[in-house]
């Protein structure tokens, strides 16, 4: 099968259907919520501004807290990955394609020098989480960041 390239009105598209799939419904501030991750592409933005890009350009009454339930509700959809490092807000990026591996999360490198944060390709835990979950352990929890330069600040 033929990969689609990624425009912006088949990733809403994307989004709706992933939306009703699931039984949820398509409201004016979730598509909005998409709308502003889509025109970012693959630049990481927080929940504060999206808001503040919908509150902008949008004729859409959508506050803070349901961007962030809509986030939630998108990551769970395998619609955004969302980047956390220590002591920043978490940030959210639009994904084009869904992950095909069963790893719903993802780690990110970030560039000390331009900030660019660019998602790993693998979970190095994943195994190691498994296995403790075999022997009981609940509630897993874990965290991996790479910080360096990228090639454009080398
Ligand atoms: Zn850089
Ligand atoms: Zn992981």
């Amino acid at each position: 099968m033929a990969t689609k390239p990624s425009s912006q009105p088949s990733q809403l598209e994307r989004a709706k259907k992933a939306l009703s799939e699931h039984h949820h419904r398509v409201t004016k501030s979730r598509l909005a919520v998409a709308r502003a991750l889509i025109a970012h592409n693959s630049l990481w933005i927080t929940p504060e501004e999206i808001h503040q890009q919908i509150q902008n350009q949008e004729l859409v009454a959508c506050d803070l807290t349901s961007v962030y339930r809509t986030l939630t509700l998108f990551e769970r959809l395998g619609l955004v990955a969302r980047s956390e490092f220590y002591g920043e807000a978490a940030r959210y990026g639009w994904r084009s394609e869904r992950p095909d591996d069963s790893c719903e999360h993802a780690h990110f490198f970030k560039c000390k020098n331009c900030q660019e944060v660019e998602p790993l390709s693998q979970c190095l835990f994943a195994d190691l989480a498994k296995s403790l979950a075999k022997r009981g352990f609940t509630n897993l929890e874990h965290r991996f960041e790479v910080t360096g330069l990228c090639p454009n600040c080398r």
